[in-house]
C-alpha cells in the first residue's frame, strides 16, 4: 500500500449507478467506477461515449441526474458544485474557462483555496505560485499575459494550473490533450505524471490509448454511455478485440 493509500481506507472517489439526461434523452446508464487514493485513472471512449458527461455529473453540473458519488467517504451526490469544488475536487472541463480579461497571475489567485490536511491529519499536496511555475514554465514567462492572448495549448496549462491552486486531492481532467499541438501534449504528460508523483489523484478523460497509456494506471472504457470495460493499462493494450470495438485506434 502507498502511502497516500494508507490516508484513506475508501477509494477516493466512488461512482455508483449514475445516470444522466439531456432533455428526455438518457445519456448515461448506471455508470459506476472509483478512483483509489494516488491512482491516476483513464475515462475512455470514442467522441460522444459519455466522458465528459460523467464528470459534470459527478460536479452536480447535470440538471437532470441521478446516482451516487462519494468522495473522500462523503456522499455528495446532493451538493452544489460550489461546494463539492471546495472539498478539494478540481475539475479542468474541455472548454477551457480562464478569465479572458484576466492576466496569467490574476487567473491563479481566482482559483487559489487553502491548505487541506488528509483524515489522518497529515499534510495534503499543496501548490504555490512558485511551485506550478515549475511545472509550467511557459506560464512564468507569461506572467503580465492577458488570458485572451494565450494560445489554446497555453489556456489549457493556465486551467489546470489554476485548479491546482485549489489545492485538490483529486483532480477532473476532460481530454487534456485534445486539440493541443504536440510538443504541449508532451508537456501535459509530464504534468500528470509530475502530479501523481506529488500525491494528487486524477480522473482523465481521454480517447487517446497512447496517451492514457502514458500516464494512468487503470482504465474504464465507455461506449454510448455504458461502462463496458474495465482494467489495467496492459491487460487493455493486450485486448485487441476491446481496442478495436470502443477506442479510435
Ligand atoms: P466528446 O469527446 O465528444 O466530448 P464524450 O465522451 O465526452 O465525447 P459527451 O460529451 O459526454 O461525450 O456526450 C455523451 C452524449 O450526450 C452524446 O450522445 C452527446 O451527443 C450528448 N450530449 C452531449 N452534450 C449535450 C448537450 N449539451 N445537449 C444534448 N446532448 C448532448
Amino acid at each position: 500500500m502507498s502511502k497516500i493509500q494508507s490516508k484513506l481506507n475508501a477509494p477516493l472517489l466512488e461512482v455508483n449507478k449514475l445516470r444522466a439526461w439531456y432533455g428526455a434523452a438518457q445519456a448515461l446508464f448506471d455508470v459506476s467506477f472509483n478512483v483509489r487514493p494516488g491512482e491516476v485513472v483513464a475515462l475512455m471512449g470514442r467522441n460522444g461515449a459519455g466522458k465528459s458527461t460523467t464528470m459534470k455529473t459527478i460536479m452536480a453540473m447535470m440538471e437532470r441526474r441521478a446516482g451516487n458519488v462519494k468522495f473522500m467517504g462523503q456522499d455528495i451526490s446532493a451538493w452544489p458544485t460550489h461546494s463539492i469544488a471546495a472539498s478539494g475536487l478540481g475539475f479542468v472541463p474541455e472548454d477551457r474557462r480562464i478569465f479572458t480579461a484576466l492576466t496569467v497571475n490574476e487567473n491563479l489567485m481566482v482559483g487559489q483555496q487553502a491548505a487541506r490536511l488528509w483524515p489522518d491529519g497529515t499534510a495534503a499536496p499543496f501548490w504555490q505560485v512558485s511551485q506550478l511555475f515549475e511545472l509550467f514554465p511557459n506560464l512564468k514567462e507569461m506572467q503580465h499575459r492577458l488570458g485572451s492572448q494565450m494560445s489554446g495549448g497555453e489556456q489549457q496549462m493556465l486551467t489546470v494550473a489554476r485548479s491546482l491552486m485549489g489545492n485538490p486531492y483529486l483532480l477532473l481532467l476532460d481530454e487534456p490533450s485534445e486539440g493541443v499541438a504536440p510538443l504541449i501534449v508532451e508537456q501535459m504528460a509530464h504534468m500528470i505524471l509530475e502530479l501523481k508523483a506529488r500525491g494528487v489523484s486524477i480522473l482523465l478523460s481521454e480517447q487517446n490509448l497512447h496517451f492514457a497509456d502514458l500516464v494512468c494506471d487503470r482504465a474504464y472504457v465507455l461506449e454510448k454511455g455504458v461502462i463496458q470495460y474495465e482494467g489495467t493499462m496492459a491487460e487493455l493494450n493486450a485486448n485487441e478485440s476491446i481496442r478495436r470495438s470502443y477506442l479510435s485506434v
